[in-house]
């Protein structure tokens, strides 16, 4: 079967392939991915979303498709939600199945996913990563050709610290780093000035000059975030813009200009590299 998923050079493939990845659950890494989907969909661009977890796949009920993934032969035509494409564990699931699945077997799925999947030209591919430093993370990070990875962590020192070992996953596998984003960074009420720094102040900010990668940007704690992803809705369905999904839209401009500049500089490194072979 041909690998059409991630080369640029044929009509389906995206330009910028990006992990989304944290050290451990709960640091809010899938709101993260959705969030930033629905901002740079926003933005006019278009974008997938490949949900790799496959012990708890959740996306699909904060993504909720207009539209099912179909399966063409060998090909899998990804969902539709809102204009995002999109594709999960969960459609080859029952939903309240526990998942007892063996690496291999994980790993075989995940092989599986990156192989079928036909995702048409996007400008982003956002693909969440299971939470940790696995076997199917390795895997993914080998297979999928990304472009960079995106860190998700809270405040929190222990968050950071595991957020670091993820890291090291990728510098090892050498995907470069796209940024840190800091979510939960602090809660501010209705009305009110005062920011409280629930988890801790500046984590993110310290990783991102720790490791000399950009900090893409805080998204604070937002009641609206968490119905909106248990509704399925948009966080920008209003014109009235809550406090988070303000904070996404930044984000997701600092994506865009911060992927273009590290596509600018991988082609930079190739075109040199071209020059000495030529030379040699
Ligand atoms: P992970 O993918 O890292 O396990 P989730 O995205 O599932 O985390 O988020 C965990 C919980 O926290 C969910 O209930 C989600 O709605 C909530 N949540 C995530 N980010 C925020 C935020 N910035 N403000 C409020 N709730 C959030």
């Amino acid at each position: 079967m041909p690998l059409k998923l991630f080369s640029e050079e044929k009509s389906s493939g995206a330009k910028h392939v990006i992990a989304i990845a944290a050290g451990k659950g709960g640091v809010g890494k899938s709101s993260v991915t959705v969030n930033l989907a629905r901002a740079l969909s926003r933005l006019g661009l278009t974008v997938g979303v490949m949900d790799t977890d496959i012990y708890g796949p959740s996306i699909r009920k904060m993504l909720p498709e207009d539209q099912l993934p179909q399966q063409k032969g060998n090909i899998l035509i990804p969902a539709v939600s809102d204009g995002i494409k999109m594709i999960s564990m969960a459609y080859f699931r029952k939903e309240h199945e526990a998942a007892a699945i063996r690496a291999p077997i994980a790993n075989g799925i995940i092989t599986q996913f990156i192989k079928s999947v036909e995702w048409g030209p996007l400008d982003f591919l956002l693909i969440d990563f299971p939470p940790g430093t696995g076997d199917v993370q390795l895997t993914l990070s080998q297979q999928a050709n990304l472009s960079g990875a995106i860190m998700v962590t809270t405040p929190q020192e222990v968050a950071v610290m595991d957020v670091r070992k993820a890291m090291n996953l990728f510098e090892q596998v050498k995907v470069p780093f796209l940024g840190i984003i800091e979510n939960m960074s602090y809660f501010q009420a209705p009305n009110s000035q005062e920011r409280h720094y629930l988890f801790g102040k500046g984590g993110g900010e310290r990783l991102a000059r720790d490791y000399g990668v950009p900090f893409l940007g805080s998204i604070p704690i937002d009641p609206k975030i968490c119905q909106c992803g248990d509704s399925g809705q948009s966080l920008f369905a209003d014109g009235d813009m809550s406090p988070g999904a303000a904070d996404f839209l930044k984000v997701a401009n600092n994506v865009v200009s911060h992927a273009a500049a590290m596509k600018k500089a991988s082609q930079d490194v190739l075109k040199e590299f071209e020059l000495v072979w030529k030379q040699l």
